[in-house]
């Protein structure tokens, strides 16, 4: 988030329970399949676990959660007892100081805490740790090593210059240096074959069930076979990270138009998405302001 915050949408703006029922109804529809709640921070919103609750009644194969950690610890053994597992933390350095100048906070004790119990529970946790300009080699080699020591699968996010303030000319850490880093540690890491619609390039390590991955996120060499939809809290899907093109869904719902028609316009949204992250950022008039707006 950035330091001065974004402005706030009113409540009558979000989807209520009902309407998020509607949406996954709608999204069982079409086949898709795996759902991940992100943010921002999703735990923030106080009937999130509610909105879980609906998810998990719906079949859908695989329910995921991205948090930074601070507020899940309460909710762990619920999800656990509702079958969503996968907890993915977003942590970006293992370092008091570093971790507080990065989040404004002084939080990490906690969500080492949320981290540990959710191992201790058996979930299924990832962490995925963004690359900022000032982070260092040490501190790269420190997060894999904690992390192949813990069983946890961690992905490094190249940096990405993409702030609301423009490009940054510096850009110290792309996908590259990133595999350096990984094979300097771990010279017999072994890279897995990418399943179809991942983003991370994973390595395997013998001596772990952990993993060590690294997200392309600024370079986009994954768009070939992204499948993604991003829903945003007040219902606008969107196809791509990098695109302002958005589809009106809560709108449309509240519209009271009918499933089939929705259903025909959202196919041929999707069916304009551009080829690659770079076509879709060819296409904006304007930077957008945060990633936090976006579900990044
Ligand atoms: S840049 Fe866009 S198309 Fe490429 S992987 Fe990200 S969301 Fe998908």
């Amino acid at each position: 988030m950035p330091a001065d915050g974004l402005p706030w949408l009113e409540a009558k703006q979000l989807a209520s329970l009902s309407e998020y029922q509607h949406m996954f109804e709608l999204f069982r529809s079409w086949e898709i399949k795996k759902i991940r709640f992100t943010g921002g921070e999703p735990f923030i919103r106080k009937d999130f676990m509610s909105i879980v609750d609906i998810s998990q009644q719906m079949d859908f194969e695989n329910i995921a959660i991205t948090t930074n950690g601070v507020l899940a610890l309460p909710h762990l053994a619920q999800l656990k007892a509702w079958n969503v597992q996968n907890l993915n933390f977003s942590l970006d350095s293992l370092d008091g100081q570093r971790f507080e100048k990065i989040t404004r906070r002084n939080d990490i004790e906690k969500v080492l805490f949320a981290i540990d119990k959710a191992l201790e529970l058996g979930m299924n946790v990832s962490v995925n740790a963004v690359l900022q300009c000032d982070t260092t080699e040490e501190e790269m080699h420190n997060m894999m090593h904690w992390a192949l020591e813990k069983n946890i699968h961690i992905r490094f996010i190249e940096e990405m210059p993409f702030n609301g303030q423009g490009i940054t000319p510096d850009w110290h850490w792309n996908w590259r240096r990133v595999e350096n880093c990984i094979l300097s540690q771990f010279p017999d890491a072994t890279k897995q074959v990418k399943k179809p619609g991942s983003t991370a390039d994973v390595f395997q390590i013998k001596s772990s069930e952990g993993s060590l991955g690294i997200i392309p996120a600024y370079s986009r060499t994954f768009c070939g076979t992204c499948n993604r939809l991003r829903l945003t809290p007040e219902g606008n899907l969107h196809h791509c990270l990098y695109s302002h093109q958005a589809y009106p869904l809560l709108k449309k719902i509240r519209e009271g138009l009918s499933s089939e028609y929705i259903t025909q316009e959202v196919s041929a949204f999707v069916k304009g998405k551009a080829i690659n992250g770079f076509e879709a950022e060819k296409e904006n008039q304007q930077q957008l302001a945060s990633m936090a707006q976006i579900g990044g």
